[in-house]
């Protein structure tokens, strides 16, 4: 099987600010450089000829980059310098994380045209497999399930962890035992590489939206794979007929992110810790789903496959009292109140996405996940109201100030009976 390179002796802190650099000092530059070319003039025609043999069967380079569907130099810079972070052979990097998993699923389908999918999972990813737009057949379970849904055509299995938007964990070691040597792919977007290594887990691919905490500040599009060498070449060969192409001036965005990753994941997700406590005591809070939280890892997986919960969270508001008797699912607490909650968010920003500078908040049921089938939302608890928080880098008390004051508003509207408008006392 496959190994990994081990982590270079530095830590992960050093290695994200050096990483893609080490040429820069023979070049004598101090910010990447740029190549925006789309066509690259050749001298030989018979060297030209050989270079797009090599590139266009999977070669990570070649003497002449011949064409820029083939390769870039500011592409192939963040490629190794996310392949050196998270300790893989390579990275093949594509224009958003849902062409990286396309083309993940198109050259595993080369071995067998089924899939096997572990629920939950990001919704358009559900949507991609359970569509049949790719022409391969999934079958969906959990991760106990695996082996016993993995056939003789299986060509991949697609899991994520911690999962969208629930904050499920999955032990990607005991659902690579369960393939039974059938490629596994990770999508590892809610970790990042700095909180988890699927690889070092025996996963065959380690994938990540790149648009969300790899690039951390909202302004690019992006999906990396990494992976071993032989089947980054495949990868290639796949970019290459399709064309998902991350662009150069998104390379170098990324490239700009890459050094301040760690903080930013360290600094988001202390106040996740944080915030997580203060929403399990509130009282218009029924339910938060965080890795950091015992109840959700009894396995104790944060520490053993990943070093920390991350910054993710969802929380479930509590339905009102008034209704909770005629409610039958949360779908039927109406609407204006969780409007009223988000009306009261001032300094939080109501938008999907995820890993941002800027704490975000979203409803999934109602965004990010409402293409899936209404059972396959109930069954994973997608549910009106769940709200998935993507803490930010602000001052925890900021956001916790923001959070708050929005939660206070919900409780109020639910139970405007107990709380009548009084006058305070006047202090004497
Ligand atoms: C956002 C996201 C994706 C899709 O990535 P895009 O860059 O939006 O295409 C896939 N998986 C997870 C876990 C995500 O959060």
């Amino acid at each position: 099987m496959y190994r990994p390179h081990r982590r270079t002796p530095s830590s992960p802190i050093t290695t994200s600010v050096h990483a893609g650099r080490h040429d820069f000092r023979s070049l004598g530059c101090h910010a990447a450089p740029i190549d925006l070319s789309t066509t690259y003039p050749f001298n030989d025609a018979a060297e030209a000829t050989e270079a797009l043999d090599a590139l266009v069967s999977g070669d990570a380079e070649a003497g002449n980059p011949i064409y820029a569907r083939l390769y870039n130099p500011t592409v192939a810079r963040v490629e190794r310098a996310v392949a050196e972070i998270e300790g893989a052979e390579a990275c093949v990097a594509f224009s958003s994380g849902m062409a990286a998993i396309t083309a993940c699923i198109l050259a595993a389908s080369e071995r067998g045209r089924h899939v096997v999918g572990v629920r939950p999972i990001y919704g358009t990813t559900d949507h991609l497999l359970s569509s049949g737009l790719l022409g391969v057949e999934t079958t969906w379970t959990g991760p106990n399930g695996v082996s016993n849904a993995i056939r003789r055509d299986t060509g991949l299995v697609v899991l994520e962890t911690p999962a969208n938007p629930t904050l499920d964990l999955v032990d990607i070691a005991e659902v690579v035992r369960a393939a039974h040597g059938v490629p596994v792919m990770v999508d590892s977007t809610f970790a990042t590489p700095i909180l988890q290594q699927p690889l070092f887990h025996g996963a065959t691919y380690s994938l990540h939206s790149a648009t969300k905490f790899l690039s951390g500040h909202g302004d690019t599009m992006g999906g990396l794979i990494c992976t071993s060498e032989a089947a980054a070449a495949r990868l290639r060969q796949v970019r290459v007929a399709t064309g998902a192409l991350l662009h150069p001036m998104a390379a170098y965005l990324l490239l700009r992110s890459l050094p301040t990753l760690p903080m930013r994941v360290h600094q988001a997700q202390a106040s996740a810790i944080e915030i997580a406590e203060r929403l399990q005591a509130h009282r218009s809070v029924a339910d938060v789903l965080y890795p950091g939280l015992s109840t959700c890892d009894p396995s104790g997986i944060v520490g053993r496959q990943m070093a920390g919960p991350g910054a993710v969270l969802s929380f479930r508001l509590r339905p009102p009292a008034r209704h909770a008797t005629s409610i039958t699912r949360a779908g039927d607490v109406p609407s204006d109140l969780y409007q009223a909650f988000f009306n009261e968010l001032s300094m939080i920003t109501p938008a999907v996405s995820l890993g941002s500078t800027d704490t975000l908040i979203q409803q999934p049921a109602a965004l990010t996940h409402r293409i899936l089938e209404g059972d396959v939302q109930d069954e994973h608890g997608i549910t009106p109201d769940l709200f998935r928080l993507s803490v930010g880098i602000e001052d925890v008390e900021d956001i916790w100030a923001d959070l708050s004051r929005g939660l206070e508003v919900f409780a109020r509207r639910c139970e405007p009976s107990r709380r009548p408008l009084t006058l305070a006392p006047v202090m004497a």
